[in-house]
């Protein structure tokens, strides 16, 4: 609802996002829903994202649905939904010799967690990005707006973008949530700082989505039909049912000691070769995961934060947002559910500083002020998710020290994490 000053006008505030990814998105229906304006500049000619799944905690889902409950609605109509009676389970896919071991639960199981704790909601991207997008009011979007530069201009306290084709465009605030990869901290923490640019990994993932009974066939029905993890050395596999069951995700991670050859593009052209060489000598379920793959494919180089974090979220009347900010490997499946959180954060923020104001205008500096509380807020949450990510995709891997092949820290390791994840209070530091 919209609040008025004490000279009963409401205090305009122009918001300019760059990036319509998912983040982007959230947070402008957040905004929206406050009576913000906010416009989104995104790079490409229309929506984009593939058709990929990812999938969102109940806490995440909670964070959507004070955003914008609209969010909530979409994801609940395109969501394969965990039942809180099953459980993610973690398989030892090096050892068993034959099907019937790699099945056989006490064999090759090495532990269960019970789903109701993260509660997963499973969709494909492209789907929901595009859901989304239809809940935006006419003019919140323009497309092939590729941001290069902005200046935080101290005279007429706005900030101006300045966008590949030669146009500009003037806002109160600028939240860069133009992902990975994002100009926004480049410019706002400069060219020459080590966090200007996401590192690698020296992981890489080799996805793809079947039908759920090749998935079925390939994996048996126990794996196939929930959310599982495959551990080896220096690989592992993940699936999980998405599409109402229709389909399986599957995700293959390796170890790759070399550099990533296309480090600003994020994929390069790889073969179903690597990932038979990838598997040689694994249990049966997993020599066979090619298979799924077609000749020719992409592979997908990881990078995260995590060596070179910011050492802030936000400068002057400029933030970033989602993965710009913390971008995460995936192995703790929260990447976009820490987005989802900083889009609350700073709408709730902005929000508060447009009904403080006491002018026409919210001012430059509790604009400033207000993304300082954003940034003080998010950097330690941001910073562990990419953090304890990494050390849980080496674990998956029997790479990490602390755990090495250890099934009982394994999974310890794991209890704790997902505690951190979903009972943490994203609305604590706002309120300390
Ligand atoms: P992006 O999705 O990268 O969007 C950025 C947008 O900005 C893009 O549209 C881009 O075109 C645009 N852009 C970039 N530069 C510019 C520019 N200069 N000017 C204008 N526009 C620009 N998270 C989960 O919560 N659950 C999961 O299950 C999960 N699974 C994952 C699996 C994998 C394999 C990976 C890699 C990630 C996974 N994640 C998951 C993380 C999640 O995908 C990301 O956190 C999320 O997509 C980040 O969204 P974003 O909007 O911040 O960035």
């Amino acid at each position: 609802s919209r609040s008025s000053n004490s000279n009963g006008s409401v205090p305009s505030l122009e918001v300019a996002i760059v990036g319509g990814g998912i983040i982007g998105v959230m947070t402008a229906l957040g905004l929206h829903r406050r009576g913000i304006k906010a416009v989104i500049y995104e790079r490409a000619p229309t929506w984009h994202e593939v058709s990929a799944g990812f999938a969102f905690t109940g806490a995440g889902r909670e964070c959507m649905q004070q955003l914008h409950p609209g969010i909530v609605e979409v994801l609940g109509r395109i969501s394969q939904k965990t039942d809180a009676s099953t459980s993610n389970t973690y398989w030892d896919a090096y050892h068993p010799r034959n099907r019937q071991d790699a099945e056989d639960e006490s064999k090759a199981l090495l532990f269960k967690t019970p789903n109701n704790k993260l509660d997963y909601w499973g969709c494909v991207r492209s789907q929901l990005l595009l859901g989304m997008a239809a809940l935006l009011p006419d003019g919140a979007f323009k497309f092939g707006k590729q941001l290069l530069s902005y200046d935080d201009d101290e005279k007429t306290s706005k900030v101006i973008l300045r966008f590949e084709d030669g146009t500009t465009a003037e806002a109160d605030v600028l939240l860069g949530c133009d992902g990975i990869h994002s100009t926004t901290r480049r410019i706002m923490l400069g060219n020459d700082h080590p966090a200007s640019r996401a590192g690698y990994t020296h992981i890489v993932a080799y996805r793809t989505m079947v039908p759920i009974d090749v998935g079925i066939a390939a994996l048996g029905e126990k794996v196939a039909k929930t959310g599982c993890m495959h551990c080896g050395p220096n690989a592992c596999l993940m699936s999980y049912p998405v599409m109402n069951g229709t389909l399986l995700n599957v995700a293959i991670f390796a170890h790759d000691p070399s550099e990533f050859p296309e480090p600003d593009k994020m994929t390069a052209p790889a073969e179903r070769g690597e990932i038979e060489r990838l598997f040689k000598g694994w249990s049966p379920h997993l020599a066979n995961i090619a298979k799924l793959y077609p000749e020719n494919l992409v592979k997908w180089g990881l990078f995260d934060m995590d060596e070179n974090p910011p050492p802030t979220y936000a400068s002057g009347r400029a933030c970033i947002v989602g993965d710009a900010a913390h971008a995460s490997t995936p192995f703790l499946g929260v990447g976009a559910c820490t987005g989802v959180e900083d889009a609350l954060v700073l709408c709730t923020i902005l929000e508060s500083a447009r009904q403080k104001t006491s002018n026409s205008n919210v001012q430059g500096e509790s604009l400033t002020q207000a993304l300082q509380t954003y940034s003080q807020a998010r950097l330690d949450r941001g910073r562990w998710v990419h953090h304890n990510s990494r050390q849980v995709g080496q674990m998956y891997q029997w790479r990490y020290g602390p755990t090495g092949r250890d099934t009982e820290r394994i999974k310890q390791k794991l209890e704790r994490d997902c505690h951190t994840i979903v009972d943490y209070d994203v609305m604590a530091p706002l309120v300390a």
